[in-house]
């Protein structure tokens, strides 16, 4: 079953829906991504934060040796987490995700935040007020550090996450930057939604020939710190008009309004339903009409804020895109 692809400039090809995996339960993921991948997924979203990456090598090998799938129609994504990024300990973070999903090489690897945490097993090491507590360690640096990966084949793609348009810019400015948008390419994974359009950042990104993937597309309904009286995506009556219109679910037109915006999108969910339904989004067109209405949603509402690093030097959310 061919997916629907958004072109990279390094002209390798990201399917647009992926599978997201951060919280998805230990101990059933494994299963979630095989029904994924059964049902047509193509792409995962991982992240060695989400420490759950060993589950999904055991599915994809055993995806592989059934023969359902070859390595190559799979597109993995996977994240250099924050207590890795000294220019030293690059390449450790990625071969340990490597490892945990049973690869030779990564499909595409993000920097998951500018942010970079002091060093260590503990993956968010915090001070006595619960704050983040950061490292000295500047993300150009690291971003070398990324290239040199792409040189030595563990992974294909490099890109980054959760960076506003001026520390994008602080890469692209880079003297001696090797991989650019263009020549190979740099993808970022952005948090859009109806509450957060992000008009501006996506704009900037496609104009630089940057691809964009959406995270938290129904608004991470289930994130640990959501709490009573927060916007409900997935409960809104305009979006279940919408939807209703088209025989559809609320989720599926979640998804559709960034699919139209030429963006990957990887909603999360443990249940076959959903991750099937998830999936059911090519055949049903919102009309330019409904895109605008659905942009005009928009409140600037983030369902991850990363509160614990906002005095960080590099928190990425105070710019205005
Ligand atoms: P999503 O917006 O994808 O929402 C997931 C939640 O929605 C789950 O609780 C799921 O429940 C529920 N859900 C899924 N499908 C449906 C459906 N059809 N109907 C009703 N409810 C549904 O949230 P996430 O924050 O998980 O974002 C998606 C992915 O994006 C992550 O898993 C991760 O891979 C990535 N991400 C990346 C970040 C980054 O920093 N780069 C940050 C945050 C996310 P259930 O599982 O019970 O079905």
């Amino acid at each position: 079953m061919a997916s629907p692809c958004v072109e990279l400039s390094n002209q390798m090809k990201m399917p647009i829906l992926g599978l997201g995996t951060w919280q998805a339960s230990p101990g059933k993921v494994e299963e979630v991504v095989k029904h994924a991948i059964d049902a047509g997924y193509r792409h995962l979203d991982c992240a060695y934060f989400y420490q759950n990456e060993h589950e999904i090598g055991n599915a994809v090998q055993q995806k592989i040796k059934e023969g359902a799938v070859k390595r190559e129609d799979l597109f993995i994504v996977t994240k250099l987490w924050n207590t890795f990024h000294e220019k030293s300990m690059v390449k450790e973070g990625c071969k340990r995700s490597l490892a945990a999903l049973q690869l030779d090489y990564l499909d595409l690897y993000l920097i998951h935040f500018p942010m970079g945490f002091k060093a260590g097993e503990d993956l968010m090491p915090t001070d006595d007020k619960g704050m983040a507590i950061p490292s000295d360690t500047d993300f150009l640096d690291t971003w070398e550090a990324m290239e040199e990966l792409v040189d030595c084949g563990m992974v294909k793609s490099i890109g980054v996450s959760n960076f506003n348009h001026e520390q994008i810019e602080r890469i692209l400015n880079k003297p001696g930057l090797k991989y650019k948008p263009g020549k190979t390419f740099i993808s970022t994974d952005i948090e859009c939604h109806p509450y957060l359009t992000q008009e501006k950042l996506i704009k900037y990104c496609q104009s630089k020939g940057i691809a964009v993937t959406a995270y938290s597309p129904l608004g991470s309904p289930n994130r640990p710190w959501a709490k009573p009286g927060e916007p409900l995506l997935l409960e809104d009556p305009k979006i279940k008009e919408i939807a209703a219109r088209y025989n559809k679910t609320p989720a599926q037109v979640l998804i559709r309004f960034n699919v139209q915006r030429n963006m990957a999108v990887i909603p999360k969910s443990d249940k076959v339903q959903r991750i099937k339904e998830n999936i059911k989004v090519f055949d049903f067109e919102l009309s330019k009409k409904e895109m605008g209405v659905i942009l005009s949603f928009n409140r600037n509402w983030r369902a991850v804020p990363v509160a614990q690093a906002v005095n960080h030097k590099d928190y990425p959310f105070k710019a205005e895109y």
